[in-house]
């Protein structure tokens, strides 16, 4: 049987389980199976951080051309910047067409905003992130590690991924016998990690099970019927941009059937729907991607840790809909020019996400807090925050593969035409 359908068995049989759990009043016995599903995305993440950085010194190391290392990376992050921007665009223009704000009753509203003052440790995070102003200089100083034990230790991907870079460009430099004896430990190691994953993935279906099933007892059902247009809208918007701007980006750009894509990445879709952690699934991703649908090892190692920290166009989308939702629901108006500054602010609210469950609604807080709206208004939402983070990662996660498979086949295209073996 395929990865895949084991996957999505274990993903049936945990909602199957969860929901019977919940009706029999019985939700205390998932906390007995979620610690398999915490034990999966541990060893994933204890594998990521040391993955990204050989592999990105190895790419780096052996990209013979430099120009090579500078248009595949000018590339990336140029598509990352335009899905997000038009993602975020895109979620507000569909909460302002269908106006999900508008038709909840005084009486929900004040249900729901009585949710955030029960959680007092939310409300810190989310205070401390709208005092959080950086200067557009720190965002650039921040991705030079002080110390990059320190940022490893503490998974500042962006910090990892600039020493990675720069110390496997220092290789290059280095004496050919040297480098040909560290790129083949890199390689090594490299491949080691991969054959981690490898084994981690067999508990992948059982992991699924256990995580959906403890999802599932804790889900408050009610809230999603109270906000049924407002997660309908976002939902919906985000399965739009998966499969028409991302199918058609890699229909047009990549020249690739997008069947063949979705098919081949069923898995790592999956996996991200169930752990809500585009950090855990990024081994995965990065194997499913080479091995799968052929794109290069230094494009994959390269593109896919940089999309996994800055290109979240499912929590872009999410950062739309809910402030103009947000908006809609205490009656703000959102002239043209603030809803330039929402689409600037989200923007870079999505770079500075991490890839683990449940910071974009800690990000938002921040685009909220650009538009002068009050961050209590996320209390409105957060009921329904758990299925709306599992479907952001979906989304999140396939598009760093699309932009990987959309670098390389360019690449790919370079070349031939260099050969001539293209016009
Ligand atoms: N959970 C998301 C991810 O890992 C980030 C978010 O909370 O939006 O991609």
């Amino acid at each position: 049987m395929k990865m895949h359908t084991k996957i999505f068995i274990g993903l049936l049989g945990g909602a199957i389980v969860g929901s019977l759990l919940a009706m029999l009043k019985l939700g205390q016995a998932a906390a007995y199976i979620k610690p398999l599903g915490d034990l999966f995305i541990k060893l994933l993440k204890m594998i990521t951080i040391p993955l990204i950085m050989v592999s990105i010194m190895a790419a780096t190391a052996g990209f013979a051309d430099l120009k090579k290392l500078g248009r595949v990376g000018l590339k990336g992050v140029s598509f990352f910047l335009i899905s997000t921007i038009f993602a975020v665009s895109l979620g507000m223009t569909a909460a302002n067409i269908f106006k999900p704000g508008q038709h909840l009753d005084p009486e929900k509203k004040q249900a729901l905003m009585a949710e955030i003052r029960t959680n007092a440790d939310f409300q810190k995070q989310i205070d401390s992130s709208v005092g959080k102003k950086k200067k557009p200089a720190d965002f650039f100083l921040d991705l030079i590690p002080a110390n990059p034990f320190a940022a490893l230790a503490q998974g500042d991907m962006l910090a990892v991924i600039t020493f990675s870079v720069l110390l496997g460009l220092a290789f290059s430099l280095i004496a050919s016998a040297k480098r040909e004896k560290v790129l083949e430990l890199l390689q090594a190691v490299n491949d080691a990690l991969i054959a981690l994953v490898k084994g981690v993935m067999k508990l992948a279906p059982f992991a699924v099970f256990a995580l959906i099933a403890s999802v599932v007892t804790q889900f408050g059902f009610h809230f999603l019927l109270s906000l049924l247009r407002y997660s309908l809208v976002t939902i919906g918007v985000m399965a739009a941009f998966l499969f028409g701007y991302y199918g058609l980006a890699v229909l047009f750009l990549a020249r690739t059937n997008p069947v063949h894509f979705f098919r081949n990445l069923s898995a790592v879709g999956l996996l991200a729907f169930s752990t809500s952690s585009s950090n855990a699934v990024l081994p995965e991703n990065m194997i499913s991607c080479e091995q799968k649908l052929g794109v290069n090892r230094d494009i994959t190692s390269f593109i896919l840790p940089l999309g996994a920290t800055i290109n979240m166009s499912g929590t872009s989308i999410y950062h739309g809909v809910s402030v103009v939702f947000i908006a809609q629901v205490f009656g703000y108006s959102l002239p043209l020019q603030k809803q330039l500054i929402i689409i600037l602010s989200a923007t870079l609210a999505a770079i500075g996400t991490a890839g683990i469950p449940g910071i974009g609604i800690i990000t938002l807080a921040m685009v909220l807090g650009a538009a002068n709206i009050p961050a209590e208004g996320i209390g409105l939402i957060i009921g329904v925050e758990r299925i709306l983070d599992m479907c952001r990662t979906v989304l999140n996660v396939l598009g760093d593969s699309a932009t990987a498979l959309i670098v390389d086949r360019s690449e790919k295209r370079r070349e031939q035409r260099q050969r001539g073996i293209i016009p």
